[in-house]
């Protein structure tokens, strides 16, 4: 398959204020260009869009197109730690949802540590492999998201696995919680290839800082910052597909230009990028995957206060813009910041090991 997926959980919205009403005409059109330029993998999950991405997957790729034209991967989730009949009774929504008969991937959602060891508990990796053996899924394996460590213990006690999901992208590939290269290397390791997901780190590395942007923009006018986000991931020898979450027709044309006829980075593009990485902070390092709203008791929409709270640190027109969208847009639709009532309900879902509610009371003393 060419490099470049299609992520489906940032999809075009008939209605902004509501992340599952889907704006399925627009994902149409974006298939049929993406497909036109000979791009067939497609990457979904059971809780996008409140279940409604493999819906949308249905409606705009598999009933316009012969199944063996495309290639999919949906996640099985256990954040609600289901039984076996509960795993059994998602995978056959799944299917349903997504009117398929057959996954090239599924995956165990978001495995970290605990989450492993619910996986465990309940033989999460034996149901995969049964459902392989009955030829409703090709490929099984994990999109993770936790210490090189846990990778290595997952990998080394389920030698079944046939592919995982990564987070790679140029920020993260050295520090934080993500250390996107040690992971990596135990992939490698193992012999396993690798999925990257979040290679734009939720779109933030898409608009640069003018310093950044600067360094690109010398050594190509051309070419988008995302583009050297995704072309930095792709690059990987043992990265077999990219994923980017495309949200409209600019996404879909600017990507696939450079992803038609791929050309991994050069050793002066890597140093421009090395430079550019010691440049690009983030004062929240939020992917806007949204696994931490929904059952949030105060509806407060946590990825976009993060992201105005990101704008607000950068300082300039984007701090007065970021100010202005939080008064007018934000805390009209959903909660305050203040608001937060520190529950924790939605700390166990964030992928990004963040204390939410720690930073959301940050964010509610500089924005409020
Ligand atoms: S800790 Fe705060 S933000 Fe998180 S679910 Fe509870 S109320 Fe919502
Ligand atoms: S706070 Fe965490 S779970 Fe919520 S959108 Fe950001 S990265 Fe995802």
């Amino acid at each position: 398959m060419k490099k470049l997926g299609f992520g489906l959980m940032r999809l075009p919205l008939a209605d902004p204020k509501d992340h599952s009403n889907i704006d399925i005409e627009k994902v149409k059109e974006m298939v049929d260009v993406f497909m036109a330029k000979g791009f067939t993998h497609f990457d979904t999950a059971y809780v996008y869009h409140g279940g409604k991405s493999e819906v949308a997957f249905r409606e705009a790729v598999v009933k316009r197109y012969p199944r063996d034209s495309f290639t999919v991967t949906d996640k099985l989730p256990l954040f609600s730690r289901p039984d076996r009949a509960g795993m059994e009774k998602m995978f056959a929504e799944m299917l349903e949802r997504c009117g398929v008969e057959y996954f090239d991937y599924v995956w165990l959602h978001a495995l970290g540590k605990d989450l492993y060891n619910f996986a465990q508990e309940v033989d999460a990796f034996g149901y995969l492999s049964e459902l392989k053996a009955q030829g409703k899924i090709v490929n099984i394996g994990f999109s993770f998201h936790d210490s090189p460590e846990t990778l290595d213990k997952i990998l080394t006690e389920h030698p079944e696995v046939d592919a995982i999901q990564l987070q790679i992208n140029y920020i993260d590939w050295e520090g934080g919680w993500v250390q996107s290269r040690r992971c990596y290397e135990v992939a490698c390791k193992h012999n396993v290839p690798v999925i990257v997901m979040e290679p734009v780190k939720g779109g933030s590395l898409a608009v640069l800082p003018k310093k950044a942007e600067k360094i690109f923009k010398d050594y190509n006018p051309d070419a988008s910052a995302a583009s050297w986000a995704i072309r930095y991931a792709a690059s990987l020898d043992n990265v077999v597909n990219v994923l980017s979450g495309m949200s409209n027709m600019d996404h879909i044309n600017d990507n696939t230009s450079y992803m038609e006829d791929f050309k991994p980075l050069n050793e002066e593009e890597y140093k421009l990028i090395d430079e550019v990485s010691k440049i690009v902070k983030f004062a929240i390092p939020c992917t806007a995957c949204r696994y931490c709203t929904d059952g949030c008791p105060m509806k407060i929409d946590i990825p976009e206060i993060f992201k105005v709270y990101n704008d607000f640190k950068k300082g300039g027109k984007e701090r007065h813009q970021g100010l202005k969208r939080y008064k007018e847009e934000i805390i009209v639709n959903g909660g305050r910041a203040s608001e937060c009532i520190g529950c924790g309900q939605c700390t166990e879902h964030c992928p990004q090991n963040l204390d939410i509610p720690k930073l959301l009371s940050e964010c509610a003393l500089d924005l409020e």
